[in-house]
Parts: structure tokens; C-alpha cells; sequence
């Protein structure tokens, strides 16, 4: 959804509160492709500021699925985040000095899916499991072992001590 906001930039201190929907279904990244299973339009306010700064504000929450770091069942993920954009009101349109080519803005014209999408880019989770104690797949045959388990020889060593059987293993090779 774009929303045109040249009329706000033509009267002093004029505001403005819109509610914009959000149109994007699923967040494509290099990670993979994550669909958006939740979400609700956005208010936004919009206040032009002595016509020289335009300031967007809004809270964005949106559910999204992704797999689990350990076992890979999807989640699902709320992603809560505030937009706060100060914009600079050039004659040819808005500019916002903080991101080096924001695509979510056409001359007077804010493309509010591309905006949220930035955002969320910012906001995506380091790591996400489903549950704290998740016990991850089975290396050997990939079963995921929260649904029970499979009878595969799995030596669960910690880092230092899995180097030292790294050494023996080279050492049977020989
Ligand atoms: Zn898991
Ligand atoms: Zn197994």
C-alpha cells in the first residue's frame, strides 16, 4: 500500500493519521522464504514539522514462521517493532538520511509494504527455537528427537572433546 503524503508537506505542521494495511505475505530474504501468518494494518501518525521534517511513527505486529535452529519444525514467531522515520522535506521529495538507498520511498509517496520490510530486516530474531530444551535431530538419521527416539549410535560429546576423537579417528586411518 502506498499512501501520498505531498499534501502534508504543502501545510505547516499538519498531521496526519492513516491506517495503512500491510499487503506482504511472506518475508524473502537470503535466509529463505518465511511466511507472515498474522498481521494488522499499521496506524500511522505523520506530522510535517515546520516544512522542513516530515516524522513517521507507527507499531507494527506481524506472526511470522520460522524453522527452529535446532530441529527445523516452524514457529511461530511474533515480531513486534516500532517504525520511527524523521524525514527531511527536499523539493523533489522526502529523504531519509539514515538509510543509504531507502526503496520504501517515491518522491512524496511512502510504500508502506517495503518500509515494514526493512524494518522487519532490522528486527529479524538472532535465534529461534521451539522450545528452550528442544533436543534437535538425530545427526545420523535426521528423525526429530522432541517425538521420540531412534536407536542410531550418537556420541554427543562436547567441542574440545570431539577434537580429540577427530585425532584418534586420523590415527585408526593410518
Ligand atoms: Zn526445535
Ligand atoms: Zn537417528
Amino acid at each position: 500500500m502506498n499512501i501520498d503524503i505531498s499534501m502534508i508537506t504543502k501545510s505547516i505542521n499538519e498531521e496526519l493519521t492513516q491506517e495503512a494495511e500491510i499487503t506482504l505475505d511472506a518475508f524473502r530474504s537470503r535466509l529463505g522464504n518465511f511466511p507472515i501468518i498474522s498481521k494488522a494494518p499499521v496506524t500511522l501518525h505523520i506530522r510535517n514539522e515546520e516544512n522542513a521534517t516530515v516524522f513517521i511513527r507507527g507499531t507494527v505486529d506481524i506472526e511470522v514462521m520460522i524453522p527452529c535452529a535446532r530441529c527445523l519444525e516452524e514457529v511461530r514467531t511474533p515480531i513486534h517493532f516500532d517504525i520511527d522515520k524523521k524525514l527531511r522535506i527536499e523539493e523533489d521529495g522526502l529523504v531519509d538520511d539514515e538509510m543509504e538507498q531507502p526503496d520504501y520511498l517515491i518522491g512524496f509517496e511512502l510504500d508502506v509494504d517495503k518500509l515494514v520490510y526493512a524494518e522487519i530486516l532490522v528486527n529479524w530474531p538472532m535465534r529461534v527455537l521451539c522450545k528452550d530444551d528442544c533436543k534437535g535431530i538425530c545427526k545420523v538419521c535426521g528423525m526429530n528427537l522432541n517425538k521420540g527416539d531412534c536407536s542410531c549410535q550418537r556420541t554427543e560429546l562436547d567441542p574440545r572433546m570431539a577434537a580429540i576423537q577427530d585425532i584418534f579417528n586420523k590415527f585408526k586411518e593410518v
